[in-house]
């Protein structure tokens, strides 16, 4: 099973991705974690880490090379969970070709909703907690534009596909995974022979 977990900074997917991964047992394929993770340490590293120091996103090219050498490690044969990617239409078109040319496809597409005055007030709260670089006022306000003008048309493009879930996440995080586990579950369900 593939799952591409699609929201906002701050509505919580990297809680209730975490969660997911142990519950249905598929690895959680974090873009974000793998691009901080390259950061620093190599000139390719420093450029990704400006990218993401001013909330914009990492070049296509370079995210998919990360994701295709991730995919190949036999984990991601049961399925994967994707968080954070795809962040373009161009990427999950580059990401239907590759899983399509290994036999495979995105099962559901999971879009987790929280409005924005919520938002600003969570990323704010966590800069606090965790001190990421990228959770400043100026930050989050760029990469919520960027979500709505380079991520939200990923959604139009998996709705064409009948893949879209659509989440609540003003919700507790026991609530929203519940929600999701049964959405999951059904779809499951439905695609089961006979
Ligand atoms: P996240 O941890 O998902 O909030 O991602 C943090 C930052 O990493 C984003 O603001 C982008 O700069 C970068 N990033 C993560 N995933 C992607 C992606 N799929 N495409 C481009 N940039 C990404």
């Amino acid at each position: 099973m593939r799952i591409v977990f699609i929201g906002p900074p701050g509505a919580g997917k990297g809680t209730q991705c975490r969660r997911l991964s142990a519950h249905y047992t598929i690895p959680h394929l974090s873009t974000g974690e793998m691009l901080r993770k390259a950061s620093r340490d190599t000139p390719v590293g420093r450029v990704v880490g400006a990218y993401i120091d001013n909330g914009q996103l990492a070049p296509d090219p370079l995210v998919m090379r990360i994701v295709r050498k991730r995919l190949q490690r036999n984990d991601c044969r049961r399925g994967s969970l994707f968080d954070g990617f795809p962040r373009t239409v161009i990427q999950s078109e580059l990401l239907d070709e590759h899983l399509s040319a290994m036999g495979q496809k995105v099962d559901i597409v999971l879009d987790l909703q929280v409005k924005e005055a919520e938002l600003v007030e969570r990323l704010l709260a966590r800069a606090e907690v965790e001190g990421r670089d990228d959770d400043t006022a100026e930050t989050i306000q760029r990469r919520l534009h960027v979500f709505r003008t380079q991520t939200a048309p990923v959604l139009d493009y998996y709705a064409g596909r009948g893949l879209i879930e659509q989440i609540d996440g003003q919700r507790t995080a026991d609530e929203v995974f519940d929600e999701i586990c049964d959405r999951i579950d059904t779809r499951l369900r439905n695609q089961e022979p006979g």
